[in-house]
């Protein structure tokens, strides 16, 4: 954690600039940095680690409904909420990835 408080190199596609900047962590774990020049959002997707607990949130809240009494047309509990911010965490990324390879 003590590593994301260092300033990093950022590119802008926006205005073609290198800067430098201390990353702002958004809600679901993005790398955030604003551009000096124009302003503009750079948003980095997620790192690994990020990505590997998503995917364990995901995996435990669809186990968690197969295992319980319940059965898996149970009503939506908290694993579900929990699953369902990992799972728009992992579009986001797709998509995000998607643009920087551009
Ligand atoms: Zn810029």
């Amino acid at each position: 954690m003590a590593k994301q408080k260092m300033p990093q190199q950022v590119y802008c596609k926006n205005c073609i600039n290198n800067f430098e900047a201390i990353a702002r962590i958004s809600f679901l774990g993005f790398r955030k940095f604003r551009c000096p020049k124009c302003q503009q959002n750079v948003v980095w997707p997620l790192s690994g680690g990020f990505l590997f607990v998503y995917w364990i949130v995901i995996s435990g809240a669809i186990v968690f409904r197969f295992a319980s009494t319940g059965g898996p047309l149970q009503m939506i509990n908290l694993f579900d909420l929990f699953a369902l911010g990992a799972l728009a965490a992992l579009v986001m990324n797709y998509f995000l990835k998607q643009r920087m390879n551009k």
